[in-house]
């Protein structure tokens, strides 16, 4: 088991720490896995299968900081703001 840090996009952006394939196994050559073609019953080719190496467990890890979709200074733009004029100064009456 050899674990490593990858940040991924799915269902949402984290850091996530997840089990690798051994790189020199002589299973699977770092693949983690086989990928077997299969066709339907007149030979033509019909889809790919994979199957995952028993060098590494692809379901073995573990989300340790969830990313925003977009740095949230985006979200802080003037326009967006309420109670911004966009001048500097405040909006409310002179007096
Ligand atoms: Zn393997």
């Amino acid at each position: 088991m050899r674990l490593r840090i990858q940040i991924t996009g799915w269902p949402r952006r984290a850091i996530t720490l997840a089990d690798t394939p051994r790189p020199h196994c002589p299973d699977c050559q770092g693949d983690g896995g086989h990928a077997h073609d299969y066709g339907d019953e007149n030979g033509e080719y019909a889809g790919t299968e994979w199957d995952p190496c028993p060098c590494w467990d692809e379901t073995r890890r573990w989300r340790l900081l969830p990313l925003p979709h977009r740095p949230r200074r985006l979200r802080r733009t003037p326009t967006d703001d309420p109670w911004a004029t966009g001048n500097g100064y405040s909006n409310e009456p002179p007096f």
